[in-house]
C-alpha cells in the first residue's frame, strides 16, 4: 500500500508527486520538475526514504530538478528510452518554451543521465509497494504511467491526460493519433474508479473522463 503527496512546481504548476511505501517509508520522486527545495524538504518532513526518481517524460518542466534531487539523496533516475533525446535537451527545450535568459541560467553540464529504462509491463518495485508500468505515447514518444494496484488503483499519467483535457501533442514528437490510442486503448480499459494523476491540475477518475470524453 502506498501513500502519495502531489505538489505543484515550477512555472507551469507539474505535480511532482511523492511516493511513500506505508510499511517501510521507502519512496519515489515522480516528475520533480521545479523547486527543489520544496520538494527536499518535503520527502524530510514526509520521512520518505527516496530509493528513485522516476519520470513520466522527458519535457523540462517534469525533469528541471531531477539532477540535483539525484545527487542530494543519491537515487537513480528512470524513464523511457524513447523520450532520452528530450531529457539530454533539457536547454534547448527551455529555449524554446521559456527564451533564451532561462535556457542560458540553466547549466547542462550538471545534468545526472537516467541508468534505468522502463517499457510497457515493468515492475518498479519500493519497499512492500510496486507500480505496473504503462506506456502511453502521444503527447511525447517515451510517456509513460504508474499504476498502482490498490483500493481504488492510481494511476499516474504524466501529461497524457488531464482533468477535463488531454496532452497537446505540437511538441517534439507528439501525435495526435497515438495518444488517442493510448488513452482509449490502455488508459479507459482500467476500472472506471481508477484514480488519475495528471501531470497537471486536480485528481480525476477513469470513470469521470471516459463519461465526458468529447473525441
Ligand atoms: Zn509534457
Ligand atoms: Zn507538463
Amino acid at each position: 500500500m502506498m501513500k502519495y503527496h502531489r505538489i505543484p512546481v515550477g512555472p507551469f504548476a507539474t505535480n511532482c508527486i511523492l511516493v511513500k511505501d506505508a510499511e517501510t517509508n521507502e519512496g519515489l520522486i515522480v516528475d520533480p520538475g521545479g523547486d527543489g527545495d520544496t520538494i527536499a524538504d518535503r520527502i524530510r518532513t514526509l520521512g520518505i526514504k527516496p530509493v528513485g526518481i522516476l519520470l513520466t517524460h522527458g519535457h523540462m518542466d517534469h525533469c528541471m530538478e531531477t539532477s540535483r534531487l539525484s545527487h542530494e539523496f543519491d537515487v537513480p533516475i528512470t524513464m523511457h528510452s524513447a523520450d532520452l533525446p528530450l531529457y539530454q535537451n533539457l536547454g534547448k527545450q527551455m529555449e524554446a518554451l521559456m527564451g533564451p535568459s532561462a535556457a542560458a541560467a540553466f547549466s547542462p553540464d550538471a545534468l545526472v543521465e537516467p541508468t534505468g529504462f522502463l517499457d510497457e509491463g515493468d515492475t518498479v518495485v519500493f519497499g512492500k509497494s510496486r507500480a505496473e508500468v504503462m506506456h502511453l505515447p502521444g503527447h511525447s514518444p517515451g510517456g509513460i504511467g504508474f499504476l498502482f494496484r490498490q483500493d481504488p488503483d492510481v494511476l499516474m499519467c504524466g501529461d497524457t491526460i488531464f482533468r477535463d483535457g488531454v496532452g497537446r501533442t505540437d511538441l517534439w514528437g507528439g501525435n495526435w493519433e497515438t495518444l488517442l490510442k493510448s488513452i482509449r486503448e490502455k488508459v479507459f480499459t482500467l476500472d472506471d474508479d481508477t484514480v488519475l494523476v495528471s501531470g497537471h491540475g486536480a485528481e480525476t477518475t477513469v470513470g469521470r473522463e471516459k463519461r465526458h470524453f468529447p473525441y
